[in-house]
Parts: structure tokens; C-alpha cells; sequence
């Protein structure tokens, strides 16, 4: 396609690996981009044409320590608004509606202080596993061993607070307790700085979100450096024999470069042959670590029913569908929005159903939930993430027992002219936003290091 040898492709047109692009552009590197999709974004997507305001399909919250995003958002002339909406959380489960007002479920709740107590033992479990090497913490093969329900089973006895552990799972990772290792979950919970963190609103990752929505990120920076991003280039091969490395792409193109970023995650990656084979960790993490399972619900009505009963909007529902549910209206809408996300073991229940089930059964939620008949609905949106052939799923990658301990730091060590991006190779906040912005700019460092 071009004789022109780059200074680097990057494959993958993500915040990964378009926070990377910036970084080489910025140093003077000449950098092409090649995304299979016809957009950039990645787990980004924003429509700016929904009814009553810009809808994010996929990522979408900023948390109140992810500094590396902010600063990139900012930096291309994003604003960021606050996504924390006052009031009391609900909780469905059990078959009882919990109130939680502001967000603290009351220690009169028969169940709170084992809540409080098993959240906290599964952070002393992260913090010794820690998110630099948790593969060489004392207890990591045991707990590589182990997967997250039988870890609940063996910690956990009130069945209230069991179901509320299965729930953080499901809607954090978007795969099963069962099907997740004890040792990545500790991980992943470490380098997110604590459970409560993940899961929170207030002060957590869920703190705020950009006005307009989080694709801009990726599109201005495609918009304003001039770069060459070449959309609907799968690449199926990358050849690293000689140099430069050759890449091709499943519709007849070729592209010559001196380093490759492969900014994608390690399933996405695992459908590009490379040459010579890639060594044996990379190879095992990329055939056994699958994307997770998610599907996101937006919902708009004209006005806001249930903050007339000072709800915030939050529902952590583990008796109807297994929604995870937060308030997203931004100042600049012109509808009241509320967003659920349904996760692993849950969404594959739920996709099941036909979609009219699926979407009355989401309003007897909420009409449980807030003890009030929603009305005036007029916007519904289903995303599921396992139906976007370039992304195989969401949020994130996760990790089934067995494959850290045997693939350790395969997910960013880079191998020759390969370089590893992607959300799931940062040290920090692997799986979010932040991680993708962190894991490009590490590996455009790396490359900006070499010469
Ligand atoms: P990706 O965005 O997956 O980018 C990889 C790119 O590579 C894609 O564009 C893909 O099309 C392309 N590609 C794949 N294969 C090939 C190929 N062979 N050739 C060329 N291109 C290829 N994070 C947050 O911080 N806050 C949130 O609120 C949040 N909510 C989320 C909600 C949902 C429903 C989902 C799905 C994700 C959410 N996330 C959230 C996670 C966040 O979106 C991701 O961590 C982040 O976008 C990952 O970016 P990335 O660049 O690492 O990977």
C-alpha cells in the first residue's frame, strides 16, 4: 500500500493506543494507526445524535484518581462534569429493598456488618497480592488455584452478603465468581486501589464524565494531529523476521514500520498471526485470558420519579436481572438518564430473553426498585458488548485459575520491535479508561526511549 517505512504502527485505534499515538507524534516519530472498525474508540463510543444527549455506548466514567486520563482529556479541550447524584442507593436482594442513604447501608441492617467485614478481608487479600507482581505474592498459587466463588463459599456465611460478592463480580469484571481466579480478582481490586473504589460513586471510579461523551478523546486526537489512522484495516499478520516488520491487513494491505504497539486486548490480539510465533507466555495468555461478558442499558424519561423520593438513582439489584444501576444525567442533557450495567453470568441470562422481555423486565425493576411505576420513558438502548465482532466483549479481560501464575508479566512485556498496549497491560487501573491512557503512553515511552 505504501512504500513509506513508519517509525511505528500502532494496531488498534482505542484511547490505548491513540493516548500512544499522541505521545510518538508529540516526539517527532512518524506514526500510522490501523484500527479493523470503521471508527476509532475501541470501547469507546459515543453517539452525539440520541435523543435528550450524546449517549456513551461503552466507557464512560472518570474516576477521582485517574490523573492520566484527565490531564489527556483536558489537554485536547474536554471538560469534565460531576456523575455523583445526592441521595439514598437501593439494594435489591434476598427478596428485600435495602436503603442505603448515601450509599452507607445502615448498620442496623442485619447483614451490614458482615458486608463491612468481608469487603475488608477481601482487601487485606488484595493488598498482599499487590498489583506490581501479584504472581510472586506468598500465597499466589494457592490462590491461582482457587477461583472467586469458592472463595466466598469458604469466607462469606450470610447469604445476603454472598450474593452481594457474586454481584460485585459479575458487574465489575462482567464474568462469574466461578469462572475468575481468587488471584486476579485480588489483583484486579489492588490496582484499582480497594473494593469500595470500584464499586463507588462518591469520590470512586464512577466520580464524573466528560461532557459530550469519551470517544472525543480518540477522535481529536485522530482530528488534530494529522495523523494517518486507517480505519477497516484488520490486520491479520505482522512479520517481524527483518526489519522493518511488515503488517498486513485481511483486505490485501501492507504497512512498514520499525516498531509495532499492539494496543488492543490479548484476546483481540490472539486473531493476528504473528512471525515468528510468539513465545510460549504470550501465547498462553492470549489463547486463555477471554474478554468478559457486558451489556449496557440507557434509559431517558422526561423527568427524574424517583429523586422525589431522594433516590440518587444507584440500584444494586441482585434479585431481577442482576443490574448495576447509576443516575447519568449530565447538566447538558435534556432528559433524565439512568444507565445499567448487566455483567457475566447475568447478561447471559438476560440475552436470552426476547428483546420485549428484556426491556419490560428492566421497568419492573425500576418500579420495585423506586416503589413508583417509571412513566415517560422515551429513549431505550441496549449495547451488548459480545455482539461487536472488534471488541469480542467487555469491559475488560479476565482471568480464569492458572493462566497469571503461568503467564506472569507476558500481558506488557514487549518482544523485539513488539510493543503490548491496551487497557489490560497497565500497572494501574488495568481495565478502565485510565489503564488504556497509562498503557499507551508507557509503551510510546518505551519506543521514544530507544532512540
Ligand atoms: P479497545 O478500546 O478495545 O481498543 C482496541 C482497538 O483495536 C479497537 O478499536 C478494535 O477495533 C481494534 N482492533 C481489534 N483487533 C484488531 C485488528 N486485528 N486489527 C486492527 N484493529 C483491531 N472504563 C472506564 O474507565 N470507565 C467506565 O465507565 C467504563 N465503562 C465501560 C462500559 C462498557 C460497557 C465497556 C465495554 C467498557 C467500559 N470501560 C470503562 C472500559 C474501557 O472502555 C476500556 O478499558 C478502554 O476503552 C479500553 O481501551 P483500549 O484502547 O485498551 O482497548
Amino acid at each position: 500500500m505504501s512504500s513509506n517505512i513508519f517509525d511505528v504502527a500502532i494496531i488498534g485505534a482505542g484511547i490505548s493506543g491513540m493516548a500512544a499515538a499522541k505521545k510518538l507524534s508529540d516526539g517527532q516519530r512518524s506514526v500510522v494507526v490501523l484500527e479493523a472498525n470503521d471508527r476509532v474508540g475501541g470501547r469507546t463510543w459515543t453517539s452525539a445524535t440520541e435523543p435528550g444527549g450524546p449517549v456513551d455506548f461503552g466507557g464512560m466514567y472518570i474516576g477521582e484518581t485517574h490523573s492520566h486520563l484527565r490531564e489527556l482529556g483536558l489537554s485536547l479541550g474536554l471538560e469534565t462534569t460531576s456523575a455523583v447524584a445526592q441521595g439514598t442507593d437501593v439494594y435489591l436482594v434476598n427478596g428485600e429493598r435495602v436503603l442505603a442513604p448515601d450509599g452507607q447501608i445502615p448498620a442496623s441492617v442485619r447483614f451490614a456488618q458482615e458486608f463491612s467485614t468481608s469487603f475488608s478481608l477481601l482487601n487485606d487479600v488484595a493488598d498482599s497480592v499487590g498489583w506490581e507482581s501479584p504472581w510472586d505474592s506468598p500465597r499466589a498459587d494457592d490462590l491461582d488455584r482457587m477461583n472467586v466463588g469458592s472463595w466466598i463459599e469458604s469466607n462469606v456465611t450470610n447469604p445476603v452478603v454472598k450474593q452481594l460478592h457474586h454481584h460485585a463480580v459479575n458487574s465489575v469484571l462482567g464474568a462469574s465468581a466461578n469462572e475468575v481466579s481468587m488471584l486476579y480478582w485480588a489483583y484486579y481490586i489492588s490496582q484499582c486501589e480497594g473494593i469500595e473504589s470500584l464499586l463507588a460513586t462518591r469520590g470512586g471510579a464512577q466520580n464524573e464524565w466528560w461532557v459530550g461523551g469519551t470517544a472525543q478523546i480518540s477522535n481529536r486526537i485522530a482530528d488534530s494531529l494529522g495523523l494517518d489512522v486507517l480505519t477497516n484495516f484488520p490486520v491479520s499478520s505482522v512479520n517481524v523476521t527483518g526489519d522493518p516488520v511488515v503488517i498486513r491487513s485481511g483486505n490485501g494491505n501492507e504497512i512498514l514500520a520499525r516498531n509495532v504497539i499492539i494496543a488492543m486486548s490479548p484476546t483481540n490480539a490472539h486473531r493476528i498471526q504473528f512471525t515468528p510465533q510468539l513465545p510460549e507466555a504470550r501465547s498462553q495468555l492470549q489463547m486463555r485470558a477471554p474478554m468478559a461478558r457486558m451489556a449496557k442499558v440507557v434509559m431517558r424519561f422526561k423527568d427524574a420519579f424517583w429523586r422525589s423520593k431522594n433516590l440518587s438513582g444507584v440500584v444494586m439489584d441482585s434479585d431481577e436481572i442482576g443490574v448495576l444501576m447509576f443516575p447519568g444525567t449530565k447538566p447538558t442533557d435534556t432528559a433524565e438518564t439512568l444507565i445499567g450495567f448487566i455483567g457475566g453470568e447475568y447478561r447471559d441470562e438476560w440475552a436470552l430473553k426476547s428483546a420485549s422481555d428484556r426491556k419490560s423486565g428492566m421497568l419492573e425493576l425500576l418500579h420495585r426498585a423506586f416503589d413508583e411505576e417509571p412513566s415517560d420513558l422515551f429513549y431505550y438502548n441496549e449495547t451488548d458488548w459480545t455482539h461487536q465482532p472488534w471488541a469480542q466483549g467487555g469491559p475488560v479481560t479476565f482471568f480464569p485459575p492458572g493462566v497469571m501464575t503461568a503467564t506472569r508479566s507476558a500481558l506488557r512485556d514487549s518482544i523485539g520491535p513488539i510493543h503490548f498496549a491496551g487497557t489490560e497491560a497497565s500497572l494501574m487501573w488495568s481495565g478502565y479508561l485510565e489503564g488504556g491512557v497509562r498503557s499507551g503512553q508507557a509503551a510510546a515511552n518505551a519506543i521514544l526511549s530507544k532512540s
